[in-house]
């Protein structure tokens, strides 16, 4: 039976494993099919498509883009995308360069709440890869000023906290144009984790569809039961194809582990089936 995973980062991101390492770990958890979608960023794809090559599972080319939507951050994961294409890559390395002005901007802002030096950290950290939030939280981790990467998000990265900046990313509907002129399939990414109100929801995924979006996560990295109930009526309500991913980024900050995903509920068309 098709195992697929449709949703995991790698080092050219903020995940912990190189592209190969991924491959490696998702065909020991049985994995059959697996997308590598990091953040802004198809740097790792050539690796992986490689190493899943020579170990028989099938590299879905894929992206996660950072998308602003009524000031809320929503991400949109690109499926089945040419890595290639022009208007995605010019559009993914303004994303990139939003990236770099907002790390410099998170090291004054965290240098004013008492660390020294964090930029220069961070970068080691990212190395080629995207520097993302989480390279910020894993440093102050290190530094042993917080005792979970998750508890620096809560005490410096969220918004409203020290850390926090703002960022312009792409604007929902340009980053689901990008996706479809790349020959890509956009699927909005763990709809739950948006603090807004049912109805709000309703309105971005109506939006996302709008916009050319045809597939949503339904069983999501931090897919409780209710979650899944509620992403699978989104996928109902707005005829939308349903993806699984386990978001994985590494073993011990992941919600799900690689390859542990529940099942879809059997009325929905997996995304998979639509290509
Ligand atoms: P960025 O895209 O740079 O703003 O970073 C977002 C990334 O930070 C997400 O993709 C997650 O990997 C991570 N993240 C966000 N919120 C949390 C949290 N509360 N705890 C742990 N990781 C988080
Ligand atoms: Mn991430
Ligand atoms: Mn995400
Ligand atoms: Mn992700």
């Amino acid at each position: 039976m098709p195992i697929h995973d449709l949703h995991t980062h790698s080092t050219a991101s903020d995940g912990a494993f190189s592209p190969r390492e991924l491959i490696d770990k998702a065909c020991a958890a049985g994995i059959t099919s697996l997308a590598l979608t990091d953040h802004d960023t198809v740097q790792g794809l050539a690796e992986a498509e490689a190493a899943a090559r020579s170990v028989g599972i099938v590299l879905i080319p894929a992206v996660e883009i950072s998308t602003s939507w009524r000031g809320h951050s929503v991400h949109v994961v690109g499926l089945q995308i040419d890595p290639s294409d022009q208007a995605l890559l010019s559009g993914l390395k303004t994303l990139q360069a939003v990236r770099q002005e907002r790390a410099i901007e998170m090291g004054h802002r965290l240098a004013r709440a008492g660390f020294d030096d964090v930029l220069n950290a961070v970068r080691g950290l990212a190395g080629d890869g995207m520097i993302t939030r989480t390279h910020f939280a894993e440093h102050i981790v290190r530094c042993g000023r917080a005792k979970s990467i998750k508890a620096v998000f809560r005490h410096y990265l969220k918004p409203g906290k020290p850390g926090y900046v703002p960022c312009a990313w792409a604007p929902l509907d340009v980053a689901v144009g990008w996706i479809r002129q790349a020959g890509g399939i956009p699927v909005l990414a763990h709809p739950q984790r948006y603090k807004v109100s049912g109805q709000i929801r309703r309105q971005l995924v109506c939006e996302f569809r709008e916009a050319g979006g045809t597939a949503i996560e339904v069983v999501a990295g931090s897919s409780h039961a209710p979650d899944i109930a509620a992403n699978a009526e989104l996928a109902r309500r707005f005829a939308l194809a349903a993806s699984v991913g386990s978001d994985f980024h590494s073993p011990a900050h992941s919600w799900l582990k690689l390859g542990q995903a529940p099942r879809l509920p059997d009325d929905l068309t997996p995304v998979w089936e639509t290509w």
